[in-house]
């Protein structure tokens, strides 16, 4: 299934430890980023440290792969040594590119280390071709594009700097304010999303409150809760000077979610970011599972093989990213400003949709056919299932479960640890198991 990607977009896929790197390289993905600790925009991730950083490069390599290492934070005066030393270990374990944000610290790896390519971060907010300009000048090789940006957009900015490269998201979470730089997280919980440390506080359940509690309570004291709705799907918020605009809100037992963009999901534009000058195709989430990692891998690398032969866009491609957690998907800004149908108003976590992951295929034994699979959600025998690998899927009854010590076992719980499961067929090295739900 995994053509020969020269020439063809590069699929660039997260990869928040070594598990999920390996899934995301073993389903598709050119290349992968990992952040580098303490010194990325996601520094709660706590997949990798500089030992396992090496690891996760020489593997890499050994696939004939690439791995970009993220030092995007944006550093005050106490970080700067410590980022330049950070620095000078990390070019020391050869990574094929760095993605930066801060100015200061780009041009202080351009000067040491003008053999490591520069990317620059999404959170650097390009957005013009005159940025475009001024970054190619001072050494940057990719620019990693504003999330806000519309494809033709994208088609000017390569028309007026076509020797540069442009990467831009395909896929993953969005930040309500502009690619992260905001401050909610750190106004309400004392954590800067520039510093790599937001808590997500954008998704949280917030009330529509007066100081007495919830408006619901309130109304509810007052008169019966069906006349307090005056649109039929729910609650609205109105500006004065804005009397015809009303901005739905919905408010569940847990309250209400006014900032939650939903996540996302470009893969039927893939024809045309290609046309507008992208060369890399890059999908967010390195605090997601190893199944989001291998899935959405999956899924981007069809789509951009089946664009390779000419063919048309796969629907299957689409029910697979369906199949995954998401806040719900929008195409963002791309074809046009994602106003009304930008948000998830109904909840602020990502929810499974279609189906749920049960298994991660550890081993294979192929005496015995039986797979050894790390439990994420219950199985019990009779369960159908489905098998996932890189380049099949397969449906198939779950038959025979033991436990390590070889004894039948009829239901195991997520957390239950490793189980021996009798395969349908030959499952390859990276498989995963998984049930319908709906
Ligand atoms: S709080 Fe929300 S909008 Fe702000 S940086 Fe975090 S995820 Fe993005």
């Amino acid at each position: 299934m995994i053509k020969n990607t020269v020439n063809l977009p590069e699929l660039l896929l997260p990869a928040g430890d070594m598990e999920k790197l390996k899934a995301a390289l073993a389903f598709g993905a050119d290349a992968v980023y990992a952040g580098v600790p303490k010194y990325s925009l996601r520094t709660r991730e706590i997949g990798f440290r500089q030992e396992t950083l090496k690891e996760a490069v020489d593997y890499t390599h050994k696939l004939g792969k690439k791995i970009y290492l993220v030092m995007n934070i944006y550093a005050h005066n106490l970080k700067v040594n410590g980022f330049l030393k950070e620095l000078d270990r990390i070019a020391e374990i050869n990574p094929d590119g760095l993605i930066m944000s801060d100015p200061g610290l780009i041009s202080q790896a351009l000067k040491r280390y003008p053999h490591i390519a520069v990317h620059l971060s999404t959170q650097a907010n390009t957005t013009n071709w005159t940025t475009v300009k001024f970054w190619r000048d001072l050494g940057v090789k990719r620019i990693i594009l504003s999330r806000e940006l519309h494809l033709d957009e994208i088609a000017d900015m390569h028309r007026h700097v076509p020797d540069i490269e442009l990467e831009a998201f395909v896929h993953g979470a969005i930040c309500i304010a502009y690619s992260g730089r905001c401050l909610i997280s750190n106004y309400l919980n004392h954590r800067d999303a520039n510093q790599g440390t937001c808590t997500n506080s954008c998704r949280w359940e917030y009330k529509l409150a007066y100081d007495k509690g919830s408006i619901l309570d309130v109304e509810k004291e007052q008169i019966p809760f069906e006349k307090t709705i005056s649109i039929p799907d729910g609650f609205s918020l109105t500006e004065p000077k804005r009397h015809d605009e009303k901005m739905p809100v919905f408010e569940d037992e847990h309250g209400t979610y006014l900032m939650n963009s939903r996540d996302l999901c470009a893969v039927e534009l893939l024809p045309d970011l290609v046309k507008a000058g992208v060369v890399s195709f890059k999908v967010e989430g390195r605090t997601k599972s190893a199944y989001y990692a291998a899935m959405t891998a999956r899924s981007y690398r069809r789509a951009i093989n089946d664009i390779a032969d000419g063919k048309p866009f796969n629907p299957e491609n689409l029910r697979d990213l369906m199949a995954l957690s998401s806040r719900t998907y929008t195409t963002g800004f791309y074809t046009r400003n994602p106003r009304h149908f930008g948000e998830n108003f109904g909840d602020g976590y990502s929810a499974g949709h279609t189906h749920r992951v049960t298994g991660i295929l550890k081993s294979y034994d192929e005496k015995t056919g039986m797979g050894e699979f790390e439990i994420k959600n219950r199985m019990n025998i009779g369960m159908e299932l489905e098998l996932i690998t890189p380049d099949n899927k397969m449906n198939f009854t779950l038959q025979t479960m033991k436990n390590l010590h070889g004894v039948d076992v009829h239901e195991a719980h997520g957390g239950a640890g490793n189980m021996y499961i009798l395969m349908p067929c030959y499952p390859g090295d990276h498989a995963f198991l998984r049930q319908k739900i709906i």
